[in-house]
């Protein structure tokens, strides 16, 4: 992109960020306690604008308005009704997306390139579970003899909490959004506090589209005050929350007392498992883009290499050469590969990691980033080599552009290798031995598997993790075992023998 383009398009962004207020009832109102904070640009750390801190009185305001929705309009309305307005949520998102991903680029410091992508996929998702709803929300009939006919229904449960992160926000926020509406439930979104400014475009547009006040509220607040609240509210009838394991075990321990029901999509420090027979380029491109796409600041993100020994000098020389060649750059030019990590806090943590790498022994091997990105949160991909499974950096998800590099000699120990460790997120096989993949495959602890590709989302298939990574599954008709409650209705069909109880003898 030429500097000029590139100059306008800002110019643009910077007119249209306004100061984040909450989204309550239909109305963007200020916090309850008129308190705000700031947003920081990744890329400059400047401040971009100010975000209303939400906290308890916030809540219970949105809380309130979501509840009155599901027992009013929304409740009552036709499911064909309800559903026009989730597909005119995916339309107005398309109409807008030449504005939504530049903001969530100069938000999060994300590759434009990316949240292009993302923001179709985030369309997409509302459009996924229009049809979702309509073909598979559908309860089961069974039969007794001929003597009972026994069906469920699904019913939408109330109001539904929605706790997101940073790292791919519009994306993730609708993948939450858009069933919790579609099967019937109200919704009060709390997002991350480092990336606000696309939960606000979609409250605009969900404004836009016309849905009754109150279907969707936003509080924007730290996760201590505004999302513990939520947590705690008894109205709140469950959590949907994506984001780190140990904040995970805090909400469900917090969530305990009104018995709240939760959806748990955590941490991940997944392997990819390069066999001596793989397709070796294409293997190389995946585990690259896999680790390094999204800043690194991916769940799914392919952080464990193991490499077949066999193999291992090759692929490392050719790693090498690729993190040296990544774009790392302005998130908002066309060619960047890897921008800024979301924050100084974060980007701290990242190069506490790689301090802890070499203390524990590992050649650390970086790529670079121009003198001209000094103020951002930078760091340039990095390959962590010479590591055993047992370091921390092989243990530790650093959620960040950084590769820990094992080998392996045969199929037990890669399996061995990959499993010793506590999440259980997601997984890349890369062999041409079928029956190996497979077998690879089905060994690895992890809910989602792949076979000889990166990370290609199908949105029918169960999304979630296994052991630290999760509870629970998102995506597909996964979802509605979360977003719906099964009732069963029993019907006799004829006289059926009741005990009589306390009936005197004739
Ligand atoms: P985080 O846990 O720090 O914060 C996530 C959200 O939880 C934020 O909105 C935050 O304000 C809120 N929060 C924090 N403490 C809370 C509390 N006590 N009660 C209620 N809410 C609270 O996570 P993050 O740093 O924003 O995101 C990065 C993490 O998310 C990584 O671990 C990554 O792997 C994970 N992630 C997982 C998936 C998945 O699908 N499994 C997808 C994306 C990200």
């Amino acid at each position: 992109m030429s500097q000029k383009v590139q100059k306008k398009q800002l110019e643009g962004i910077k007119q249209e960020i306004k100061d984040i207020q909450l989204y309550i009832n239909g109305e963007f109102v200020n916090a309850a306690s008129n308190k705000t904070f700031n947003n920081l640009n990744p890329l400059t750390n400047e401040v971009i604008n100010q975000v209303a801190e939400g906290d308890l009185a916030d809540i219970e305001k949105a809380t309130f308005a979501a509840k009155s929705a599901f027992k009013g309009p929304w409740g009552k309305m036709k499911v064909s009704e309800r559903l026009i307005y989730i597909k005119k949520i995916a339309d107005v998102i398309d109409a807008h997306i030449d504005e939504i991903a530049p903001l969530e680029s100069y938000d999060t410091g994300l590759p434009i390139s990316q949240t292009k992508n993302m923001v179709k996929r985030a369309a997409n998702n509302f459009r996924f579970y229009a049809d979702m709803v309509s073909s598979r929300l559908v309860g089961e009939a069974y039969q007794v003899d001929d003597e009972f006919i026994n069906y469920t229904i699904n019913k939408p449960i109330g109001v539904a909490g929605l706790i997101t992160p940073w790292n791919a926000p519009f994306m993730l926020e609708t993948w939450k959004i858009a069933p919790a509406l579609a099967t019937g439930n109200t919704v009060v979104l709390k997002p991350a506090e480092w990336s606000p400014i696309t939960a606000n475009k979609l409250a605009e547009i969900i404004d836009e589209a016309g849905l009754p006040e109150g279907v969707f509220n936003v509080v924007h607040g730290f996760g201590e005050t505004a999302g513990a609240s939520l947590v705690a509210h008894p109205d709140v009838k469950l959590i949907s929350f994506t984001g780190e394991t140990t904040t995970g075990s805090e909400i469900t321990k917090n969530g305990a007392d009104s018995l709240k029901r939760v959806s748990m999509e955590l941490g991940g420090k997944s392997p990819i498992i390069v066999f001596d027979d793989a397709d070796f380029d294409r293997a190389l491109d995946a585990c690259t883009w896999g680790i390094f796409s999204f800043n690194g600041e991916r769940c799914t993100a392919n952080s464990r290499l193991f490499l077949h020994e066999k193999i291992y000098d090759k692929f490392i020389a050719a790693l090498k050469e690729r993190v040296n060649n990544i774009v790392v750059g302005d998130p908002m030019d066309e060619a960047t590969q890897v921008g800024p990590l979301i924050h100084t806090i974060h980007l701290n943590n990242v190069k506490r990691y790689l301090d802890i790498a070499r203390e524990e022994g590992a050649e650390v091997i970086s790529g670079t980033v121009s003198e001209e990105y000094k103020h951002g949160n930078f760091v340039a991909p990095t390959l962590l080599l010479n590591v055993t499974n047992d370091q921390t950096v092989a243990q530790e998800e650093i959620f960040g552009p950084v590769l820990t590099v094992m080998t392996f000699k045969d199929e037990a120990e890669a399996i061995e290798l990959a499993n010793d460790v506590k999440y259980g997120l997601a997984g890349y096989v890369w062999t041409k031995d079928i029956q190996r993949a497979h077998r690879v495959a089905h060994a690895v602890d992890a809910g989602m598997m792949w076979i000889n590709s990166q990370n290609v989302r199908d949105l029918r298939t169960p999304f979630g993790g296994s052991k630290s990574s999760g509870i629970g599954r998102e995506g597909g008709h996964y979802a509605f075992d979360f977003y719906t409650e099964s009732q069963v209705v029993h019907v006799a069909l004829k006289d059926n023998h009741i005990p009589q109880f306390g009936k005197k003898k004739d």
